[in-house]
């Protein structure tokens, strides 16, 4: 076995097998090693039986006695199996279901390992179908470890058609080969100035653990790699940029004025602060990278219009990357209504635009005539070439990834760049993803828009709900209503406003799903904009930047499926208009924490402070295991409690290059 090798190698995978490992990343033998244990079970001593403790996982080692194998009463096929096990302090009742599969009745006598939490049934303690192993006879060979037994046992997280106990079974071979190494990825004097475990003993370390510190040592040597390897990149990529050749956008002064004059309302104090800002970075010959912060509503897309005005009237083109279809056609729309009237064109490019309409546009855009595109994913295509590109933006920037960014820039390498977020980054994580990028922050909304009336409703209560909504809407309001992504999202969506149709008659009700045709979604935001529809029943596609001033209600079922800074965004898509804003966050409140956790929402309005909230909570709850999702494709580095590992890696390349300099 090779580290190199594909696992369709290994014994036992399959074509299903080898597509559920695919489906986790796992492509080589090497990948197994990265698959990383979400907990540890401490198996390695077992607790007596007098000391057993009921709901508490524990291991019981002793004799196996008294099976007895019977049918279940008025269950023709279920097999229940009865035992006992005895250890020298007592003995305790096993139960398994499914006898057929755990034919019990061959080993009694021997010696079981077990494992599991007993429970309580009539005041005394039992095992419902504990994971177990037979021992051998001979009692040192007993002890040996193996996959799952003897040893602090990872538990991997898996998927269907990949059985936990096999994957486990293959990760434990190949972390325990005599014959497989890892080969070192950091430099040799980095290990030992931060006296760090090499890639090798840090795997070997988190799927073999001889001790608890060593699950540590081995998890705090990967986090600093994944922050080395991201430091180094954005190292790279500054070099690269610092060079100057970007163009000077001075000359696009007065267009940006007119811009403003033509607003029909002033900035608030801090989109003037912000534009000001990035109005000295155009004027600079080194490109701009400037993230743009503020809250939903704060103000930020006519912020960036008016950087767009600046670069169009010195001559220069510009990009706007939106992540989604209805985003994009309304910073479209955004760009027809403010830089039009300039004389700018404005363009827009989608996935299904006729061949020729796209052959014309790409021909118009290859030239040196100032306009602007706007886009999805669709502008980032090779095809796309710019004649002259100024500046590119980038709306809800935390929706896209390296890669995508890496390609806008590759469109040209000098243009400025400015990227938004409504989604409050953290300071740290910030720091990590975009290295030094310059923040512009709106504080304070628009004059005159006050916060969104939160409140948290038990889904028992839906029937008010609908009636509160058909109040709110006799009297000239509109609502989103948000079904949360699980199992089949279009089916999700249309039972639900099935049902709504049945309590809001005479109302007119939108569904919006991802299978619908871009055309389509586009089609029913333009109905409920125009008021032909009053309810849009939707996944979260009308998370970002969608702006229809007559919306008031945003209901959002099973709420607690959600992040906080997410609901936070949904909750900025109402009250932007006259009326208030009203929130109603459904779930099953009696639920575990759910209150509590959804509570931040009915009390904070602070955006910044909701996100610094929710990756608290949300690192907090990982403490056990090593595997973290989702931020920036780290597998394992968590922002929140491995704040001083990005500060090593940080140093350490500045470190490393006045090393290699002597
Ligand atoms: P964001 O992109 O930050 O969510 P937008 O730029 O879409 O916010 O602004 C939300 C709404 O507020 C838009 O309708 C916009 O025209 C309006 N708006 C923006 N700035 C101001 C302002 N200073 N005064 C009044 N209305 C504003
Ligand atoms: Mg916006």
């Amino acid at each position: 076995m090779l580290l190199s090798d594909p696992v369709e190698q290994l014994n036992g995978v399959g074509p299903k097998r080898k597509a559920a490992l695919a489906s986790l990343g796992i492509d080589f033998v090497r990948d197994l090693l990265f698959h990383m244990p979400m907990r540890y079970e401490d198996r390695r001593s077992a607790t007596p039986v007098e000391r057993l403790v009921a709901d508490k996982t524990a291991i019981v080692r002793g004799t196996l006695e008294d099976v007895n194998r019977r049918k279940a009463h008025g269950r023709q096929n279920l097999w229940i199996t009865t035992a006992e096990v005895r250890d020298a302090t007592g003995s305790v009742g096993i139960v398994w279901f499914g006898g057929w599969a755990n034919d019990m009745t061959a080993h009694e006598g021997r010696r079981i390992v077990l494992c599991g939490a007993p429970a309580l049934k009539e005041r005394v303690l039992e095992f419902a179908s504990p994971a177990y192993k037979i021992l051998p006879d001979d009692p040192g060979e007993a002890l040996l470890p193996d996959a799952e037994w003897n040893r602090i046992v990872p538990i991997y997280p898996t998927t269907e058609g990949l059985p936990r106990k096999w994957l486990a079974r293959i990760i434990y071979e190949c972390a325990t080969s005599p014959t497989l190494r890892v080969e070192e990825t950091l430099p040799e004097p980095l290990l030992a100035k931060r006296n760090l475990l090499s890639l090798h003993d840090a795997l070997c370390g988190i799927h073999n653990p001889a001790s608890r510190q060593e699950i540590l040592e081995g998890r705090k040597s990967l986090v600093y790699r994944e922050f080395f390897a991201l430091q180094k990149a954005l190292w790279e990529a500054r070099v690269r940029r610092a060079a100057p050749g970007a163009p000077s956008l001075v000359a696009g002064n007065r267009a940006q004025k007119l811009f403003l004059r033509s607003l029909g309302f002033d900035f608030t104090p801090s989109q003037k602060d912000a534009l000001h800002e990035i109005s000295e970075d155009l004027d600079r010959k080194t490109p701009m990278s400037r993230l743009l912060q503020g809250d939903v509503g704060s103000g930020k897309t006519v912020v960036a219009l008016a950087a767009a005005a600046k670069a169009l009237g010195a001559g220069y083109q510009v990009a706007i990357l939106a992540p989604t279809t209805v985003l994009s056609s309304q910073l479209q729309a955004g760009c027809e209504r403010y830089l039009a009237p300039l004389g700018f064109t404005c363009l827009e490019i989608t996935g299904g635009m006729k061949p020729s309409d796209r052959k014309n546009l790409l021909a118009r855009v290859g030239q040196s005539e100032a306009l602007v595109l706007t886009g999805t994913h669709a502008l980032l295509e090779e095809s796309v070439v710019f004649g002259k590109l100024g500046l590119a933006i980038i709306d809800e920037q935390h929706r896209f990834g390296v890669t995508q960014r890496s390609l806008l820039r590759g469109k040209n390498e000098r243009a400025h760049a400015l990227m938004m977020s409504a989604t409050p980054i953290p300071r740290t994580l910030c720091l990590a993803l975009y290295g030094d990028v310059e923040s512009s922050l709106i504080k304070e909304k628009p004059l005159g828009r006050k916060s969104v009336a939160t409140r948290i409703v038990d889904v028992r209560r839906i029937d008010e709900v609908y009636r509160y909504m058909r109040k709110e809407i006799s009297s000239g309001g509109r609502c989103y209503w948000i079904c949360p992504l699980i199992g089949d999202e279009d089916e999700g969506v249309l039972s639900r406003a099935k049902d709504m149709a049945r309590h809001l008659r005479g109302v007119d009700i939108a569904a919006l799903h991802g299978g619908m045709p871009a055309g389509e979604k586009k089609n029913v935001m333009a109905r409920f904009a125009a008021g032909e529809a009053q309810v849009v029943v939707s996944t979260t596609v009308v998370e970002v930047g969608v702006d229809v001033p007559e919306a008031s209600v945003i209901v959002v079922e099973s709420a607690s499926n959600f992040g906080l800074s997410q609901l936070h965004q949904l909750r900025g898509r109402v009250g932007r208009g006259d009326r208030r804003g009203v929130c109603l966050l459904l779930d099953e409140v009696q639920k575990n924490g759910v209150g509590e956790r959804l509570a931040i929402l009915e009390k904070c309005d602070d955006g910044f402070a909701i996100a610094e909230a929710d990756l608290q909570l949300r690192g907090a709850g990982e403490l056990t295991g090593l595997r973290q999702h989702g931020e920036a494709g780290f597998r394992v580095a968590n922002f929140a409690k491995d704040t001083h590992l990005l500060e090593w890696a940080k140093e350490d390349i500045t470190w490393l290059r006045e090393r290699n300099k002597r």
